[in-house]
């Protein structure tokens, strides 16, 4: 559990946005342990293959997109899940490719929805204060798709430990993900907390 990893990209607007060390920090403050870091700009084959990990994805972001536009009173654009979620996808690919991403692997307790929760709802626009989305972002299913674009998001985290593994497989070599020790460590997870007094 200790180990648990998850994988967070600081998207192309994130980057723009001059986010990077103030998402670093946030990750770096809870305690979590970076393990893995790159700058790439992505292709668009890896994106495809990225949000197609989970063959259930394309469902699955097509729902959420109708129950967020009902949520609000409001008719989405299409009543099919399947093809928001293409649409989506497609949209996806033109976004992350636009320019530089920071892909990261964060290592420690509860890492997926640790950072889930650091990175806040998929919808800006009612993402929670306090959350990285919520405080830098004010982006909305509405705008995105009267722009016909992705929503602009500054970052992704995985969603679930399975999730995870398939993304850092995908995204990083096995000998690019450092197994190190931080001081913090034994703060953290040492379970008699001793050696602190001299
Ligand atoms: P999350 O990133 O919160 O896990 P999803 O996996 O459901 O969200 O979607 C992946 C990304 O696709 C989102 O972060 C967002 O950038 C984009 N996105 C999701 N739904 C839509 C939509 N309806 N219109 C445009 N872009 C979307
Ligand atoms: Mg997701």
């Amino acid at each position: 559990m200790k180990t648990e990893k998850t994988f967070v990209i600081i998207k192309p607007d994130g980057v723009q946005r001059s986010l990077i060390g103030e998402i670093i920090g946030r990750f770096e403050r809870v305690g979590l342990k970076l393990v893995a870091m790159k700058m790439v700009v992505p292709t668009e084959e890896i994106v495809g293959s990225h949000y197609t990990l989970d063959p259930a994805w394309i469902k699955k972001v097509g729902e959420k997109s109708i129950k967020g536009y009902e949520s609000k009173g409001q008719v989405p654009p299409s009543k099919d899940p399947i093809e928001l979620g293409n649409r989506v996808l497609e949209v996806l690919k033109k976004y992350f490719t636009s320019g530089p991403v920071v892909a990261m692997v964060w290592q420690g307790a509860h890492a997926v929805p640790v950072v889930r929760k650091i990175v806040g709802g998929t919808e800006p626009l009612t993402s929670d204060v306090g959350t990285i989305r919520g405080d830098f972002v004010l982006d909305s299913y509405q705008m995105s798709d009267t722009d016909g674009r992705a929503i602009r998001n500054v970052i992704h985290a995985s969603g679930s430990v399975d999730e995870a593994k398939n993304e850092i497989d995908l995204w990083f070599k096995k000998e690019n993900i450092i197994n190190y020790r931080l001081v913090q460590d034994a703060i953290l997870y040492d379970v008699n907390l001793d050696g602190l007094l001299e």
